[in-house]
Formats: structure tokens, sequence, C-alpha cells
């Protein structure tokens, strides 16, 4: 995989890390749900230091159950979901892929937060799950 680049939707934010991902996967944890409408969210992680981010990131911060500060950070003009951060591993920051420029780049490795993925959620049994996060 080269350079990931991508951005929101309307253009405004824009980013670039020359790094390789860290780890990639689905979050399927209930926060994520809430922010995408959607079953999981497909992330990848990269090296904080490595990411460039032009625009404006707008964050919304939340209290996880690990007690650590998750900020999820979004185009305040288009409303896409771009960054999550936690306040417990702030060497890295997540990705989400469909905001990737070329999202087909992405290769899940894993299924996360497992324990609240809801029944109509499906998930590739060839992955392995974690029920909370995961270990990398
Ligand atoms: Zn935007």
């Amino acid at each position: 995989m080269s350079a990931l680049v991508g951005g929101c939707q309307c253009g405004q934010v824009r980013y670039e890390s020359s790094a390789r991902p860290l780890f990639s996967g689905n979050c399927h944890c209930r926060e994520w749900q809430k922010a995408t409408g959607g079953a999981y969210v497909p992330a990848l992680a990269v090296p904080a230091n490595s990411l460039k981010v032009t625009g404006e990131v707008k964050y919304y911060e939340n209290r996880a159950d690990s007690g650590n500060t998750f900020s999820r950070g979004f185009c305040p003009d288009c409303g896409s979901r771009i960054f999550g951060k936690t306040s417990g591993f702030p060497q890295f920051v997540l990705i989400t892929a469909g905001s990737l420029d070329d999202p087909s780049s992405f290769k899940p490795a894993m299924d996360f937060f497992t324990s609240s993925a809801q029944p109509w959620d499906y998930m590739d049994p060839k992955l392995p799950k974690f029920a909370k996060q995961p270990k990398v």
C-alpha cells in the first residue's frame, strides 16, 4: 500500500499518511454505530505523528467503557466521519476506510467490540474476533 490519502465528502478536509497501517479492522462498538448509523465502522490505525491533515476537523468526545476519552473527528461542513482518537493510545489515529480516496485498498484483519455487534450485522467468519478492544 502506498501513501494513504483521503478526505471528507465536500473536500474541505484532506489527509495523508505515508506510514503503513498499524492495524486495520471493523469496530462494532455502540458509539461508532451511533456515529455512523451503520453496523460498524471499517477503520485503520496509523501513527499519529505520520498524519498530515488540512482543513478544519471538529471532534466529538465521549467517555468509553474503558474510561478513556474517545474523540471522533468529522468535517463541520459535510459531516463526514474521518478520524478516531483515544486517550488510551494517543500514539495512533484511526481513519475511517470509506474516507480513503481508494477505499478498495482497505483490508480488514479483525473484528473488535463484537460484544456490541447487532444481530443484523454480518461478520467475515475468517477474521479474528475481539469482544472488546483488539490486542495489537
Ligand atoms: Zn467536508
